[in-house]
């Protein structure tokens, strides 16, 4: 088994990144990538603990990105964490995160439920904060039943606490991965709901934006999904990709290495690895 899209604490996760590899191993997995939302501040930490049990880490991240108005989210992968293209983007995305948060924290207060959100960023600091840890407070004050019941009323988007944040587009993150030598990713491409000329659009735009690859594999998705997904990778010319999108607690249910993901792509992304960075490095010199 491999897990190419998986959260740690870093982000919304509830497995910090040592427990996350700690999990996998268990699990048997061959290989893991950790995917944060908007941050790689749980890598090292990641492949230290992964050298150290013998567990292949690859470094990853997901980012947000706008569509046509949707918010969608690019995987990168075998990137250099510390390159300027990549700290660039993330800081501005964490700049954008911030704005959105403060406003969200006054409008759930003015529902209600008052939140502090500088008491909140003490408390989950070294996590990028979004709309899960605003939903866990919610429900630690009783004012909804759980999370998804946070979500349900209040955090959807259109929902009554839902704030907007600036996004990138699909080319602009697309090139800040690359330009840190690697590889991008069109993340659950059935989780926006898009009717089918929208999708095709969606996939447009990632071929135009030189996205490498499209996510066939994914918790939930049926064999019928992952068929259809197969052949419009192929007709697209993309890689494919997969993984569980494992949160721990956080989302119940998946567990590590869910989503059927074959070993054998583990191959492919190598080789598709190796060619990015060596594009890289050609256009560097
Ligand atoms: P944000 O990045 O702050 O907009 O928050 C997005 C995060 O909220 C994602 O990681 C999702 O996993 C999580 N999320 C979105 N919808 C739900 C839901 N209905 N229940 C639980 N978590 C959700
Ligand atoms: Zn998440
Ligand atoms: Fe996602
Ligand atoms: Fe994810």
């Amino acid at each position: 088994m491999i897990d190419l899209h998986t959260h740690s604490t870093a982000s919304d996760g509830t497995y910090t990144p040592s427990q996350l590899v700690e999990a996998a191993c268990r699990r048997g997995l061959l290989a893991l990538a950790l995917t944060d939302h908007d941050t790689v501040g749980g890598q090292q930490e990641a492949l230290q603990r992964g050298a150290e049990l013998g567990l292949r880490v690859i470094p990853g991240v997901e980012l947000a990105a706008d569509f046509e108005g949707a918010e969608v989210h690019v995987l990168g992968y075998g990137f250099d964490p510390n390159s300027p293209a990549i700290r660039e983007i993330l800081h501005d995305l964490s700049a954008a995160r911030d704005c959105r948060n403060r406003q969200m924290a006054e409008r759930i207060t003015q529902l209600g439920c008052p939140i502090d959100y500088d008491a909140l960023c003490i408390r989950f600091s070294g996590s990028v904060i979004g709309r899960p840890h605003f939903a866990q407070v919610m429900a630690e004050q009783g004012f909804v039943s759980d999370v998804s019941g946070a979500f349900d009323l209040y955090l959807h988007p259109g929902g009554p606490a839902y704030i907007s944040r600036q996004l990138y587009t699909i080319p602009k993150a697309a090139a800040a991965i690359r330009r840190a030598g690697g590889l991008t990713v069109l993340a659950h491409p059935l989780q926006y709901h898009f009717d089918n000329g929208t999708l095709h659009r969606f996939l447009q735009t990632g071929r135009q934006a030189d996205i490498c690859g499209l996510e066939v594999y994914y918790t939930g998705y049926t064999a019928e999904q992952r068929d259809f997904l197969r052949r419009l990778a192929h007709t697209y010319g993309f890689l494919q990709t997969g993984g569980s999108d494992f949160h721990g607690s956080g989302k119940p249910g998946i567990q590590l290495g869910d989503g059927f993901v074959p070993d054998a792509l583990l191959e492919d992304l190598d080789r598709a690895l190796e060619q990015c960075r060596a594009q890289e490095i050609q256009k560097g010199v």
